[in-house]
């Protein structure tokens, strides 16, 4: 309905003032014919004067009133139908120029809409594709009949189907690959009417997709290849491992077994020479001298043999440890002795500190962990210098700090000679006798007691070297 076109409106608008007043203007002449008639015949009253004036009035004023009314109802729908006719064209619009295929079918599944992405999309014009079915562009064969049959089957069942991946053919007949969504579309009445369908491009979608299926079966292969490769290397380093392994454990075996052996006469060695230093009556100035260095050289031996058998159990797991409550400075004084004995000029300086707490650790242990830091104090530091030893204690560690007047360790190798067999390469150490056992030992026994050692180069030179040990507490027992 165009209700500019009849005017409805503006007759509405006209009738709405006209009726009202012909109503009124009816009333005055109903009312004034009357009047005089009555007059001119002596009446002056008639009881249906008042009735009848007020009743006219009423029904114009209603009449002006319904009328307004329906001129402004029509008002309201002639807005409504044009914001209806404004959102019908733009729809319209859009769908003509999306970039997306859009079509709409009739009920019995031909083409009747057709827009400018499908035109561009598939190349049919839209008068040479109204009217076909929509099999047409599926191929226009038995299975494009089928898929279209249930296409449409499917949309009428459920309303609308989604993403429907299928392959259409473009008006050179290539394959195009599109996603269709597809819409039931009902008559006012809402029974079905057709369906709309949106088809979208996903050739180059499709054409990623298999790319990257193509890579990813690459990289499986390639990483299946790798896998084997390594589990292949895998097998081999196991075999390797479990070889070395036997090696190690024959290495161990033999190490033990050598120092073992090498132990016993050192022992016999040292002891014969002890004897023939306080039995043999010829001794000149000369062998004593001899037997002196020959006692020490026994005993340097020994601790070599000592730490190479503790490195191969510590590796084992067969040191076992004896802690208990010890007291420090009787063990560092009788080892401060020894050195003493050991190299006639050294002085050993040690501060005595009364009062200081027991250590929970194997005494054996300590002292061969203490024997090792002055030794080494001994080894690389010259004989007429002195080596300084100092205890201190807090709450929780006992601290022995040993510091030679020697040159000191490289800054690099501070930590790097707790490493098994690393000697550096200061003069000292080249020339000194050693295999870099000592230290490796002397860090694992210690960690195994719960303490710690470390090395510093003094600020006045020489090298300082700490091991702390856990105070004994009721808690040790
Ligand atoms: P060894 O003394 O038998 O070589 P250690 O494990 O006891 O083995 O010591 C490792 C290295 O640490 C030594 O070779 C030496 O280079 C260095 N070192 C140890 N103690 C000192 C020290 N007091 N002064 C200087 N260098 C030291």
């Amino acid at each position: 309905m165009n209700i500019d076109n009849i005017s409805v409106r503006r007759r509405v608008a006209i009738l709405t003032w006209l009726l009202p007043m012909s109503i009124a203007f009816l009333v005055v002449l109903f009312y004034l014919g009357p009047v005089r008639w009555f007059q001119a015949n002596g009446n002056v009253a008639n009881p249906y004067f008042g009735a009848s004036l007020f009743y006219a009035t009423a029904v114009a004023v209603l009449t002006f009133l319904v009328l307004r009314q329906i001129g402004l109802w029509l008002g309201e729908t002639k807005q409504s139908i044009s914001q209806a006719e404004r959102d019908t064209a733009r729809l319209a619009q859009i769908s003509k120029t999306s970039a997306d295929a859009i079509l709409s079918l009739n009920a019995d599944g031909s083409i009747d809409s057709w827009n400018y992405g499908a035109e561009r999309l598939f190349g049919f014009l839209d008068v040479g594709v109204l009217g076909s079915p929509f099999s047409a562009l599926l191929g226009d064969n038995s299975s494009a009949e089928v898929e279209s049959r249930w296409l449409v089957g499917e949309v009428q069942r459920i309303g609308s189907l989604r993403g429907h991946e299928t392959t259409c053919l473009d008006v050179r007949g290539q394959r195009i690959d599109v996603e269709l969504t597809a819409t039931l579309l009902r008559d006012h009445s809402g029974a079905p009417d057709g369906m709309s369908g949106i088809m979208r491009d996903i050739n180059r979608r499709k054409h990623h997709e298999e790319e990257t299926q193509r890579l990813n079966t690459i990289l499986n292969t390639q990483a299946a290849e790798r896998n084997y490769e390594l589990a292949v290397k895998v097998q081999e380093l196991g075999r390797a491992n479990s070889e070395l392994h036997k090696l190690d454990e024959t290495r161990s075996e033999f190490v033990s077994l050598v120092s073992h052996q090498i132990r016993a006469p050192l022992t016999n060695m040292g002891g014969a020479v002890q004897r023939m230093q306080r039995d043999c009556k010829a001794i000149n100035p000369t062998c004593a001298r001899m037997f002196t260095i020959f006692e020490q050289q026994v005993d340097r031996l020994d601790r070599l043999v000592q730490d190479v058998l503790n490195a191969s159990r510590l590796e084992a797991g067969e040191v076992s440890l004896q802690p208990e409550p010890i007291s420090m400075m009787p063990i560092v004084r009788q080892l401060a002795n020894e050195i003493r004995a050991g190299t006639p000029g050294r002085t050993i300086h040690l501060a005595d500190k009364p009062g200081l707490p027991l250590v929970y650790a194997d005494r054996d242990r300590v002292a061969e962990i203490l024997a090792n830091l002055l030794d080494n104090a001994d080894k690389y530091s010259p004989p007429d210098e002195k080596i300084t030893v100092q205890l201190r204690a807090d709450q929780t560690e006992v601290t022995v700090a040993v510091r030679d007047a020697g040159s000191g360790i490289p800054p690099q190798d501070l930590e790097r000679i707790f490493d098994k067999f690393y000697r550096t390469d200061s003069s000292d150490a080249q020339t000194a006798y050693g295999y870099g056992l000592g230290l490796y030992v002397c860090r694992r026994l210690v960690e195994a007691q719960g303490g710690r050692i470390w090395a510093e180069n003094h600020p006045d030179g020489g090298a300082l070297f700490s091991l702390a040990l856990p105070v004994w507490q009721e808690k040790h027992v």
